[in-house]
């Protein structure tokens, strides 16, 4: 076990001691250990594990802030030469004991320094001073608003109705844009305070990212939804907590179950965490648990401010939290009554971190269960191989939500081969039956969905006479054209006019192959010019709030058809859309990574369930030039158990995961050919180490497949091995490796069971 392991078992023993063995704030492999410090007696007693001291460190004894990890009576060497803590920091936020331990964990699965690994634990570490802004949020709702305006207006009270209605409409409004914005006098606000029409949040009260809170509507759950719920909390109380999946198609009821299961927890006294992509954490979403939970309910996420998430932290900290609600960071909310751990949609690539340390939120979360004899619950409409195949060994316990609960049918599916289309004389990007279910929609009024896999204009530009491809000439990625034909390189923003004329050949015949979603969005006009489009992809979300705002005019029917790239397809809710058409399903198929088919499976079946989500069925039409292919065939007969059985048997031959497991080993460096020497010499050494360890494979070295990023180069190379514990030995000793060779302009990072390929 690792000294970071080690030092838990210690921590609290009540024993005075006169140690500190304290972790230094610098993210640095060389310090990459605990030094040890004397606690001075004007400390003794009031240095706890998790503190934030200042310390002198290093030969010029420059003050340093650092984390205790341990406390101990043991002197590591002469008790003279020791040098003393300085004082208890005045910063940061006390880490708990099981943060430690759980970085010392991530430290040891994913690789990192200890100090990046106690970082990704600790959400925030500074006190950010708070903001004295006020904001008005309404106090009425639904009918109870709606009489209340209709009696402003009856009395012309105007001002007054401009500020309820605003207030309801926005659910929350600042005090300046009342006062300026829509010039309602300060004693008008009051009198509509004192009327409990509104309420007015002053910033004394905790920074509640969550607003105000609409009524339960309570449902009674189906035979099916109170057998899981059942099921886990008496195993929970048994004492035998455990990690269950819950496999059902959206809109099943699996939301209804994890609330159940919170109220359930909340009863035993304990808390939960929720863990929802980042991309469906809506207000819809988070609204449904604040109805139910009030305001023991919170939310953590990248948009809100750090004052925000300090707050949220340290009221979870306080136990005033049940429920925090967030995407995979929202895991290290620091509770100490855990009893519940929820990862909806677990099958997302948005769970796996792209930064070192690379952890992935679903193992991260069985580790820290087990350390509060939590449960984990797994919900997805279409599992991860990993979780499904878990749950076929009898590793984790699955359960099957097979209804959908609103009455709706599952779509009908059609999968169109657009090779025969082209043949048959229609080169447009639309199958004919696509056109033709297009057009019956708008003439039915209601709405349709097309989903396109790729943002950007024309995606690339090539010339047709000698096939060169336009290039970004810092990252080796193709340029995307946008409006008005420039080139846009997506990774590091380089941008360049359009060619008339090939640069390598002078031909005048280059020009964008396959249509992006702005590109559709004309074409939709041209085809049908009386449907009015929105379109959503990176492009046009850009901006803060525009993604919310797009989806809500969409949802409230200001649009016929919505055009976009993926992240139109998760989680949100259109009752009115009853046609989902994906362009071409292949794109997905190319990424050139062994998990591509569970990608384009997970991405088909979701864009499907898009469709008839209200009372009239929905129809869907997949157009690919690979019909055959068995995630397009099982995901148009929306049939998980078939698509698992054809890919894991793909995996298993491959020895890909959850079959095996791989360690990516990404070398960056400045200079190519340092970059591509230090990859060669650790492939070498894994070369090395495989043949003593007998069951690993080293695949690689080779360019990745962006092969520059800004102007680092980027070499990687593969291990694979049926044994986790041996590729983990193998980091080991890879790093240990580098150590010796370590140089500024490279960088070595790890990443166990990759999610994408290089
Ligand atoms: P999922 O999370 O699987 O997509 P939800 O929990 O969001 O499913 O449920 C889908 C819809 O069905 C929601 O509108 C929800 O209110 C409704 N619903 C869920 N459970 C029931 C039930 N037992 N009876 C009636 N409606 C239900
Ligand atoms: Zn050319
Ligand atoms: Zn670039």
């Amino acid at each position: 076990m690792s000294r970071y392991g080690q030092s838990l078992t210690d921590a609290g023993t009540p024993e005075p001691v006169c140690y500190a063995n304290v972790i230094i704030d610098i993210s640095h492999e060389k310090v990459d250990r605990p030094f040890q410090y004397r606690i001075p007696d004007a400390l003794l007693g009031k240095i706890e594990v998790g503190m934030c001291v200042e310390v002198p460190f290093g030969k010029g004894n420059t003050e340093r802030s650092g984390y205790v990890m341990e406390l101990t009576n043991k002197p590591e060497y002469a008790p003279d030469k020791i040098k003393e803590v300085l004082r208890i920091s005045s910063r940061g936020v006390l880490v708990q004991s099981n943060q430690i331990r759980l970085a010392a964990w991530i430290r040891r699965q994913y690789g990192s320094t200890m100090i990046t690994a106690l970082k990704t634990v600790l959400p925030v570490r500074q006190k950010v001073k708070s903001a004295t802004k006020r904001r008005i949020v309404p106090a009425v709702f639904g009918e109870e608003a709606q009489a209340c305006m209709e009696e402003l207006k009856r009395k012309h009270q105007n001002a007054r109705l401009r500020l309820l209605e605003r207030v309801c409409r926005e659910g929350e409004i600042s005090y300046e844009c009342a006062t300026k914005t829509l010039s309602v006098a300060p004693s008008v606000i009051r009198t509509l305070e004192q009327k409990g029409v509104v309420k007015v949040l002053s910033e004394d009260v905790y920074r509640s990212p969550v607003g105000t809170f609409g009524k339960a509507h309570r449902i009674s759950l189906s035979r099916e939804q109170q057998y899981i719920a059942r099921e886990i909390l008496a195993e929970y109380r048994d004492g035998k907590p455990g990690t269950y999946l819950i496999h059902g198609i959206t809109g099943s009821g699996k939301t209804e179950v994890y609330m159940e299961l919170i109220a359930g927890m909340t009863a035993l006294g304990r808390q939960a965490i929720m863990l929802i992509p980042e991309i469906a954490l809506t207000y819809q979403t988070v609204s449904r648990f604040t109805a139910r939970f009030g305001e023991r309910v919170s939310v953590l996420h990248s948009r809100l401010s750090a004052g925000e998430r300090y707050d949220q932290c340290l009221r979870a900290a306080k136990g005033e939290i049940d429920v925090m609600i967030g995407p995979r960071s929202a895991l290290f909310t620091p509770f100490d009554r855990l009893g519940l751990i929820l990862i909806d949609e677990e099958h997302e690539n948005s769970y796996k971190s792209e930064s070192m340390p690379k952890y992935h939120a679903r193992e991260t979360a069985q580790e820290l269960a087990s350390y509060y004899g939590a449960s984990v619950v797994l919900g997805s409409a279409t599992p991860s191989l990993e979780a499904y195949y878990a749950s076929e060994q009898g590793i984790i316990r699955r359960f099957e939500l097979t209804r959908r609960l609103t009455g709706g049918a599952l779509p009908q599916v059609y999968v169109e081969d657009l090779r025969k289309e082209l043949r048959s004389g229609n080169r447009s990007v639309f199958s004919r039956r696509l056109q033709s279910l297009l057009r019956q929609r708008l003439s039915d009024q209601e709405q349709s969905i097309l989903f396109l896999n790729r943002r950007g204009y024309a995606g690339f530009v090539s010339c047709r006479s000698c096939g060169h491809v336009m290039k970004c000439p810092h990252c080796d990625v193709s340029l995307s054209e946008h409006g008005g034909g420039r080139l846009i390189c997506h990774y590091c923003g380089y941008e360049q006019p359009a060619v008339k004329q090939c640069p390598k050949c002078g031909s005048p015949y280059i020009m964008g192959f396959r249509a992006g979603t702005q590109q559709i969005e004309e074409m939709l006009h041209r085809f049908l010019p009386q449907a009015r489009v929105l379109r959503m992809d990176a492009d046009t979300t850009r901006k803060k709030g525009s993604l919310e705002e797009i989806l809500k005019a969409f949802a409230e029917g200001e649009a016929d058809i919505l055009v976009g790239t993926q992240m139109i397809v998760k989680g949100h809710d259109f009752p009115n859309v009853t046609l989902v058409g994906i362009l071409a399903a292949d794109l997905s198929l190319y990424a050139g990574d062994y998990r591509a088919g569970e990608r384009t499976f997970q991405l088909l079946t979701q864009a499907a369930g898009r469709a008839g989500r209200g009372s009239r069925p929905g129809e869907v039409v997949i157009q690919t030039y690979q019909p055959q292919h068995h995630s397009i065939v099982y995901a148009s007969r929306q049939d998980y158990p078939g698509f698992y059985e054809k890919e894991m048997a793909y995996r298993a031959l491959m020895g890909y995961p959850p079959a095996g497991h791989m360690l990516a080993v990404l070398v960056l460096s400045y200079e190519e050919e340092r970059g591509r020497q230090l990859a060669g010499y650790l492939a070498q050494e894994g070369i090395r180490q495989a043949g003593k360890m007998g069951c690993v494979q080293i695949i690689g070295p080779s360019p990745a497949s962006i092969a520059r990023i800004g102007d680092q180069y980027r070499m990687v190379f593969y291990a694979k091995s049926g044994q986790g514990k041996a590729l983990i030995r193998l980091r080991d000793r890879l790093e240990a490796v580098w150590e010796v060779c370590r140089s500024r302009t490279e960088t070595v990072q790890f990443d166990f069971d990759p999610m994408n390929s290089y």
